[in-house]
């Protein structure tokens, strides 16, 4: 068994290669997640778990030596999994905002306990949603990948970041926060707290992100009163993808913190993004030739008419949610017009 880094030195950046992961199960007939389970057992609210079929692992063995450019690492770390809610089904939106709150907490508490591991570098949360995904498990869970080095969409991230705070003194992703507000027409949902919008650069058709208003680097950083207010956009968002279709709708959900390497990163500013793949109902954007083989994105549409949709979609949802006598806390700003 073999869990190693190999360096990629044409693109310059690691592959995690893991030979026992094939034998995985493939949406397996008993969920392991349910309460009662094997590996969940009963009286929980939310559970991590350790991932068991990891690609990182602390005692990782390498089936190959370095030799000279083809570098090769133990791919040293650690894989776990956040089973959000003892529901079988559904999605962030379909759980209780004092659950989801607590799903914060526990985000939080796993950055700092594995970012602490000094050979720990960048610890990374997720969570993937649906078949078109690749998901093998329905069960409702997210994922963290906690890595020995800094992944290469946070370091492009990290030096824009960077160039920008020493060119103009003031962190990208606030001014970010001010374009979108003065332009307004992208912003799909906004509390006191955190603001979700299509970028003016999104990436995938429905692309959206949120940022907390607040100049923070990570999920620990935040105030109680800002993770119920970050919760609450969860289950607005969330709410919103299923409206869109009326479907419930594939995603990634990636969560972009500050690396654990103890070096400063107080230019940087956390942020949520979300890539659903659909463009419409039935069809899925891949990507393919230019995407994949030349690494430059197609948008098929304007990213202010698909905002558009978007924030359509959030007023239904609101909507629907306080049918459910869930009130959210903020607004969409098509809702007060
Ligand atoms: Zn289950
Ligand atoms: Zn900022
Ligand atoms: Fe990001």
């Amino acid at each position: 068994m073999a869990n190693e880094l190999r360096w990629n030195p044409i693109l310059g950046e690691w592959i995690i290669v893991a030979s026992k992961r094939e034998t995985r199960p493939w949406r397996p007939k008993t969920c392991p997640f349910c309460p009662g389970s094997e590996e969940t057992g009963y009286g929980w609210k939310i559970k991590v778990l350790p991932n068991r079929f990891p690609a990182l692992r602390t005692d990782a063995q390498t089936s190959i030596e370095s030799h000279g450019i083809y570098m090769v690492k133990p791919a040293y770390g650690y894989c776990e999994v956040i089973v959000e809610t003892p529901m079988h089904e559904g999605d962030l939106c379909d759980i209780e905002i004092n659950n989801l709150k607590e799903f914060i907490d526990v985000l939080a508490e796993r950055f700092v306990k594995l970012g602490s591991d000094p050979k720990i570098k960048y610890v990374f949360e997720f969570r993937n949603k649906g078949a078109a995904i690749g998901v093998s498990l329905h069960h409702p869970h997210s994922q963290i990948y906690a890595l020995p080095f800094i992944p290469p969409r946070i370091k492009r991230e990290l030096k824009n970041a960077k160039k920008f705070w020493s060119k103009r003194g003031i962190c990208l992703f606030c001014h970010v926060i001010k374009l979108e507000k003065d332009f307004g027409k992208r912003i799909i949902y906004e509390n006191d707290h955190f603001i979700q919008f299509l970028p003016f650069f999104a990436m995938w058709p429905y692309e959206t992100h949120i940022y907390p208003k607040r100049h923070v680097q990570s999920l620990n950083m935040l105030s109680d009163e800002e993770r119920y207010a970050l919760a609450d956009v969860l289950k607005v968002a969330t709410k919103t993808y299923n409206t869109l279709f009326d479907t419930s709708l594939p995603y990634i959900m990636a969560i972009h913190q500050k690396p654990t390497d103890g070096k400063d990163y107080s230019f940087y500013h956390m942020h949520i993004e979300f890539y659903p793949p659909n463009r419409d109902k039935e069809k899925v954007k891949y990507a393919a030739g230019i995407e994949w083989g030349a690494g430059t994105f197609t948008y098929d549409a304007l990213p202010e008419e698909r905002a558009r949709q978007l924030q359509k979609a959030c007023v239904k949802a609101i909507r629907e949610l306080a049918s459910k006598s869930y009130k959210p806390f903020g607004v969409c700003k098509e809702y007060m017009q």
